[in-house]
């Protein structure tokens, strides 16, 4: 199993300012109900978080997220900090519509603005917790053919607020010729109807040639193709987190059978800082802005 997660390398891209304090970061899971946000995130990072949650046998059956769930974890990583927390939302579908699940991740993103505002421009400046969204992962239906109308508006209802990556649920549900196609029409649903996602930084020139490859390799992925599960298998003589079906198992950390590693790669790794340097200077800077001419009138 894995004994440490690899935001040890953040000092590299940041001040020593943040290295001593420790950093924070928030992330926001959203989409339809069922998609398996919650196994995602337990998959990503959170086994220990959701431990006091009852994951029935081999149903692996979840309880249903009713309402915004926020966890936070501190985890110290060769004497850096992180402060981890995932925010759960609970998705339309199941008694809660589109409008009411989008209002509460708007509400819950406008409501950490304010908070960090609030506390910027009062007289505890120096101790400021940053409880920001820093990504919000939008959870798209592997069984569509693209997004639907209900992610279009959910999203334009957050690309100005939050960086949004993509992903696709379940990705196990389809053959890779299927990923394919759907990726290509999900992107060109988002070109469409002009919604911003989170754009990957571009990558300095002076960079080696292995990291222009992964940083290619990267941004190819998106949406992100990914697979969860709370169930650890047997392959191979080794313990991995899996889904068993009757011709094989679906490794969820294998890079051949979904982004998964990618992504928390990506998350945790390679683009924490940039996520939140975009976070705080579009994101809440137009938050501000806003704050400030309502003020002034
Ligand atoms: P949420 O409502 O989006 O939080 O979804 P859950 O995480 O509660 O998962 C709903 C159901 O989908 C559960 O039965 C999970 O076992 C199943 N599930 C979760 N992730 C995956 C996946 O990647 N592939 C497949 N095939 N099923 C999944
Ligand atoms: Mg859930």
């Amino acid at each position: 199993s894995r004994d440490y997660i690899g935001f040890a390398t953040l000092p590299e891209q940041v001040h020593r300012k943040s290295v001593k304090r420790g950093f924070d970061f928030t992330l926001l899971v959203v989409g339809e109900s069922g998609l398996g946000k919650s196994t995602l995130i337990n998959s990503l990072f959170l086994g220990d978080l959701y431990k006091e949650r009852k994951v029935a046998d081999v149903g692996e059956r979840l309880e249903k997220t009713t309402q915004v769930e926020k966890k936070s974890m501190d985890i110290e990583e060769r004497g850096v900090k992180l402060r981890l927390t995932i925010v759960d939302t609970p998705g339309f579908g199941d008694g809660i519509n589109g409008e009411e699940s989008w209002r509460a991740c708007v509400n819950y993103v406008d409501e950490q603005f304010r908070q960090y505002f609030t506390d910027e421009n009062g007289l505890n400046r120096r101790n400021l917790q940053d409880n920001r969204v820093h990504c919000c992962l939008y959870f798209i239906p592997p069984y569509g053919h693209g997004l639907r109308q209900i992610d279009l508006e959910f999203m334009r209802r957050l690309h100005r607020k939050v960086n949004i990556v993509p992903v696709i649920a379940k990705a196990d549900t389809l053959t890779e010729a299927e990923v394919v196609k759907l990726k290509r029409q999900i992107l060109a649903d988002i070109e469409e109807h002009k919604i911003q996602i989170y754009q990957f930084p571009d990558c300095d020139s002076d960079e080696d040639e292995e990291f222009k490859t992964q940083d290619r390799e990267l941004k190819a992925c998106v949406p992100f193709a990914v697979v969860g599960s709370n169930t650890v298998l047997e392959v191979g003589g080794k313990k991995v987190r899996g889904r068993q079906y009757p011709w094989g198992v679906v490794e969820v950390e294998n890079p051949k059978h979904s982004d998964f590693n990618k992504l928390r790669n990506m998350l945790i790794t390679t683009h924490m800082q940039d996520l939140k340097d975009v976070t705080e200077d579009v994101h809440y800077e137009n938050f501000r802005a806003q704050c400030i001419s309502q003020i002034s009138q």
